[in-house]
């Protein structure tokens, strides 16, 4: 069985990375912020406020249909998100899926805020993906005008800015870099170079373990 844990902040590139990884080692993947992202909007939905931790937990046993609601990508629903994700009861009642997810059988590739750190301590090989709070918005901003979305560089920085601020400063299972992770800064990377230095990352620290 083979566990691998990629973390980082919003924007860095994680997801993209944590799927080529799934593609390339053929292994299921699990993208967690959007279990954080469907609590989130189903508060929303039901009237609730993000920020009271009863609001937050009952919206945890979410309409599993939710889950393909294509306004979970927004950016407001992902500060949604980030609001709800403070509360230790809602990151409880996320945590046996996301770990029945990981330890299937033959492993599988997960991404978030605290795979390493938390669901899968001991995940066979760990990254921490980042890269620096302007070029994350600069992804945001093209990512929208490619949508046909009107997007404002300034307020995505601020959003940007918040989340980071609100995710690693969290009491419960804060974002930072677990032990033993290897660090991937995409900041000057393409997309096909990052993938690449993550797999070679990878793949290093697989080998590494066998030797111990
Ligand atoms: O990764 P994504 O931007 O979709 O995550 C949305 C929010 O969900 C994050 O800002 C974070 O607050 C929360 N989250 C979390 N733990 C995870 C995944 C996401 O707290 N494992």
């Amino acid at each position: 069985m083979t566990i691998i844990a990629v973390d980082g902040p919003a924007a860095s590139g994680k997801g993209t990375i944590a799927r080529a990884l799934a593609c390339h080692y053929g292994l299921p993947c699990l993208d967690t912020g959007m279990l954080y992202r469907a609590v989130g909007l189903s508060v929303l939905k039901a009237g609730g406020d993000p920020d009271q931790e009863a609001d937050a937990l009952g919206a945890c046993d979410f309409d599993e249909s939710m889950l393909d609601d294509p306004a979970l990508r927004s950016e407001a629903v992902g500060s949604l998100a980030s609001r709800v994700s403070v509360h230790q009861s809602v990151r409880q009642s996320l945590i046996k899926r996301q770990r029945d997810f990981a330890t299937q059988p033959g492993g599988a590739i997960l991404d978030g805020r605290d795979i390493g750190t938390v669901i899968a301590p001991d995940a066979d090989a760990k990254i921490f993906v980042t890269a620096s709070v302007h070029i994350r918005a600069q992804r945001r901003y093209s990512d929208a005008l490619a949508h046909g979305g009107h997007p404002d560089m300034d307020s995505l920085i601020a959003d940007i800015q918040a989340r980071d601020t609100r995710d690693m400063s969290r009491d419960h299972a804060p974002l930072r870099t677990a032990d033993g992770a290897d660090l991937l800064d995409t900041s000057d990377l393409s997309i096909e170079a990052a993938i690449q230095r993550a797999i070679a990352l990878v793949d290093a620290q697989l080998e590494g373990r066998r030797k111990v």
